[in-house]
């Protein structure tokens, strides 16, 4: 099997909700899995007597011998035995040939997950507390949030387990489950991520819209211990409220931390525009940094009213900042209209493609708002832009964005390629992890 050719991200995407569900559907940004490259087809049921296993399709193990982690419906021959979503299953090629053990998801078109690429390893609870504790360590030898309270400790794929997605907010744990795999041994991966960590709560925010591609319910709620009434994240030595249980994604967008605190070293003495700043995150770091005006602007009221408390908590200058609950889309057009210009704009919008299927309709978008960002930059500005689509490579990203310079008609330079933070690895064989991508451009003087 050729891998799939459109772009796919991890299976737990992390970008999700606002409080409320219809908001939620709006507010999404980040990548969720796509269609995958053929029409669906639901696996033809084998010998229902034989031990239970999933036989490829005659060369359709190329992929996997890739150690790209993920079985499609339309790669399988057959399913011998009678497995139900969540079974460990051997993935044997056409010739019977072992390929790995990966979980079974008889309601996703991603049928498998790999757990093994070793026919010897036991699955079991022994082979998740090592997965975790290894995840675990290896974020404590890199060094990765200096100052901060918040990490994502699994990052799904790329940390071998596929479907899962924990982040950490000082002594809370947020977990969130995108798989049938990582379903089935929920309970077991609860109590070793409290055995390992020690946490005052393990909340599960299981709500984000892959899980409905999954065939898995919604489901929200406090997993392990009491959820504290308020759950605060330190980063780079800011405080931030994170509102675990109706926040957006796990509560907060940790994967922005190295970007931000960019952001603050450049900020000094500039009048900065934060589009889509949720709680606040950019506009914070660029008060601190000195800038000298901040108007910051979200959709959601409940979001700015998070950012305004966090404002507050950390002491900072009032009077520089302006916070505008908007469409951007609309908002920007406001402010071109009124002549008004930036010496530093960012765009960081939620996911505009969550599929390539989406990624016509998405580069209008990005073109949309890139455009007028480069409309309301001074000369010399400084322009963030991001893009979290799994559906939008980053090749495409930066040919969006150089068209939008062009029918602004700028001239600008990348100064740096920016993605997500150390926290959030990517697995080389699973290219699908690196979805966010983003650019620091420079406009001509
Ligand atoms: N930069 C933020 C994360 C942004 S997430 C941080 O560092 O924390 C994307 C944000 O876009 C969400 O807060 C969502 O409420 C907001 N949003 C979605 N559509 C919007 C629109 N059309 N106009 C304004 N904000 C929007």
């Amino acid at each position: 099997m050729s891998k799939p050719t459109n772009t796919r991200s991890p299976s737990t995407p992390h970008r999700t909700s606002q409080g409320n569900r219809d908001f939620r559907k709006r507010t999404q940004r980040e990548a969720r899995p796509a269609a995958p490259p053929q029409s669906r087809s639901v696996p033809v049921a084998g010998d229902a007597t034989a031990q239970a296993a999933i036989i490829l399709k005659e060369g359709r193990e190329k992929s996997l011998l890739r150690r790209h982690p993920w079985v499609f419906s339309g790669a399988i021959e057959r399913i011998d035995g009678t497995p139900v979503s969540g079974d460990t299953l051997q993935v044997v090629d056409a010739a019977g040939k072992f390929v790995a053990q990966a979980a079974y998801n008889a309601g996703s078109q991603i049928t498998a997950r790999v757990w093994s690429w070793n026919p010897e390893e036991a699955i079991d609870t022994a082979f998740f507390r090592r997965k975790i504790a290894t995840a675990i360590a290896g974020r404590a030898g890199l060094n990765l949030a200096k100052d901060s309270s918040g990490m994502r400790l699994i990052h799904a794929e790329s940390d071998g387990l596929p479907g899962l997605i924990v982040d950490q907010y000082g002594d809370v744990l947020v977990m969130q489950i995108g798989s049938a795999g990582i379903e089935h041994w929920r309970a077991q991966i609860a109590d070793i991520l409290q055995e390992l960590c020690n946490p005052a709560c393990i909340y599960e925010r299981s709500d984000s819209d892959s899980r409905t591609l999954e065939g898995l319910e919604l489901r929200c709620g406090v997993l392990r211990g009491t959820l504290p009434d308020t759950v605060e994240v330190i980063e780079h030595g800011l405080r931030f409220r994170v509102d675990v249980a109706d926040g957006q994604k796990t509560g907060f967008y940790l994967d922005q931390r190295d970007n931000r605190k960019l952001t603050e070293t450049l900020a000094e003495g500039r009048d900065v525009l934060n589009c889509f700043c949720y709680t606040g995150g950019f506009s914070l770091y660029a008060l601190r940094g000195g800038a000298k005006s901040v108007l910051s602007m979200d959709a959601s009221g409940e979001a700015l009213h998070i950012a305004t408390d966090n404002l507050t908590r950390n002491n900072l200058d009032e009077s520089r900042a302006e916070w505008q609950e908007a469409d951007v889309f609309v908002a920007l057009r406001k402010l071109r209209d009124q002549g008004k210009t930036f010496d530093m704009i960012i765009l960081d919008p939620p996911k505009f493609a969550p599929t390539a299927a989406f990624a016509e309709k998405a580069a209008r978008g990005y073109k949309d708002i890139n455009l007028l960002g480069f409309k309301l930059l001074r000369p010399g500005g400084l322009l963030f832009t991001y893009s979290c689509s799994g559906g939008i490579s980053e090749e495409l990203f930066q040919k969006i964005i150089a068209g939008a310079a062009l029918d602004a008609g700028v001239d600008a330079q990348i100064v740096r390629h920016l993605h997500a933070s150390g926290d959030h690895p990517v697995l080389l064989s699973f290219p699908e992890g690196a979805y966010l991508k983003g650019l620091l451009l420079r406009v001509a003087d």
